[in-house]
């Protein structure tokens, strides 16, 4: 990152286009999202819940915004969290907290249970799904699998092991994290 970037530089480019966000940023692959985190001057906490349905957290405290996840679920969790977290701080909380103190909460239930998401909930999953597969970089490793393999036929049973679970390791996400970015890009059914 450039010296000239401030964090509200750097928020505004992630509430314009989270997907152009790495690559412009020259960020790389996987997306370091605790860097990014720390890029924008937001704290960020590594937490042993006694309630270990939380995944995590996010908001305003003595004029600092935090972000706090789940230190014992699996890395591509904590992952998905962090960037959830921070697609909150981007899109619901920036322009709208004056001195008082804010917080979110996310459990398993709010974050991935289709049913209960709510409009906010959904915007940060897919700000999250955005910044960790950016469709460009998405599009450019399936061509690379496509190339090594000679086709671009996949059988159906083969997906998860041939074309899924290579982009998930790519991306250090799980495969059920790429699956879906997959189907909402249209590229599996
Ligand atoms: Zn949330």
């Amino acid at each position: 990152m450039g010296n000239d970037t401030t964090p509200e530089d750097l928020i505004e480019l992630l509430q314009r286009n989270p997907e152009k966000f790495a690559e412009n940023k020259k960020y790389g692959y996987p997306v370091p999202i605790d860097r990014i985190i720390s890029d924008c001057d937001i704290d960020l906490h590594f937490k042993l819940y006694e309630d270990d349905d939380i995944s995590g957290e996010c908001g305003f405290r003595n004029n600092r915004f935090f972000i706090a996840v789940n230190h014992q679920e699996p890395d591509y969790r904590q992952r998905f969290t962090l960037a959830h977290e921070l697609g909150h701080i981007v899109l619901h909380l920036w322009q709208k907290t004056g001195k008082g103190s804010v917080l979110i909460t996310d459990s398993k239930k709010t974050m991935f249970r289709s049913s209960d998401w709510d409009g906010k909930e959904y915007e940060a999953n897919a700000f999250a799904a955005k910044l960790l597969m950016p469709k460009d970089e998405v599009l450019k490793q399936i061509q690379k699998i496509v190339d090594e393999r000679d086709s671009y036929k996949f059988r159906d049973d083969q997906i998860r092991q041939e074309l899924v679970n290579p982009l998930a390791v790519y991306f250090l996400v799980s495969p059920s994290a790429i699956e879906f970015r997959l189907k909402n890009l249209k590229i599996l059914n």
